[in-house]
């Protein structure tokens, strides 16, 4: 679904809020339970000044230099949310600076991250990117592989794993993903139930500009917004 963002900054992050109120409302839900992230990649820094000036302390990157150079140039009360694909041998560059790492799909990669976060002496914080859709194009663990991968990072130092990412496939109706956000929460339900040391489920990433309603109702507590907030991406700009 693309939705028509022609507001201001200001205008659209108290909309999106609403929209979050509302979805709560309808699913006998508490607000503080839902963090809205605001996604500001190929965003400059201006923009995301005037999102931290409305009050936004969460912010979502998909590239480590440019969360690197973004986060030297902000406040430090920002939680910075790494969301992107992330490569092993850029682990390190974000590891003390990333408040979340959402797209965990791989023993290597938890791995790397648990050495790089012992080495800086940090615990560092992550979800497992679940490919819920079993689409061909994501990355992700599949829903079948999620428990397994899940045990195996329970055993790494310096780790935690929070809880679940997903992507939803692209829709024009937000309903048809209804049931994905559904399976996600289904599935920490079902790897809570199996107390793993070191393992919390309580966090549950999902919902972006075109789904974030329905993805509230189903159970998300991170919301990830980018177009809703900052309009259109122009990736040819620089
Ligand atoms: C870009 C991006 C978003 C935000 O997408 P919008 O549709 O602009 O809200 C959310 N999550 C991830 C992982 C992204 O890469």
């Amino acid at each position: 679904m693309t939705k028509d963002v022609k507001g201001g900054i200001s205008e659209n992050i108290r909309q999106v809020e609403e929209h979050i109120r509302k979805a709560c409302e309808n699913s006998g839900r508490n607000i503080q339970d839902v963090t809205l992230i605001a996604v500001s990649k190929t965003k400059p820094v201006s923009m995301l000044k005037e999102a931290y000036d409305c009050g936004c302390r969460h912010f979502g990157e998909n590239k480590v230099q440019e969360l690197v150079d973004k986060y030297e140039q902000l406040p430090k009360d920002i939680k910075w949310h790494m969301i992107g694909h992330l490569q092993r041998n850029k682990v390190k560059y974000i590891i003390d600076k990333a408040y979340l790492i959402h797209s965990v799909d791989s023993l290597r990669l938890a791995e790397e991250i648990s050495k790089e976060a012992q080495k800086k002496g940090v615990t560092a914080h992550i979800l497992v990117e679940v490919n819920i859709a079993a689409e061909e194009t994501k990355f992700g663990t599949t829903r079948e592989e999620a428990l397994a991968l899940v045990k195996e990072i329970a055993h790494l130092p310096s780790i935690r794993v929070e809880g679940l990412m997903t992507i939803a496939p692209y829709v024009e109706n937000p309903e048809k993903n209804r049931q994905y956000f559904a399976d996600l929460y289904q599935l920490s339900v079902d790897i809570t139930r199996e107390n793993i040391d070191n393992i919390n489920m309580g966090v549950l990433s999902m919902g972006m500009t075109g789904d974030y309603e329905v993805a509230v109702e189903e159970g998300s507590t991170y919301v990830r917004v980018g177009t809703g907030i900052f309009g259109e991406r122009h990736y040819n700009a620089v």
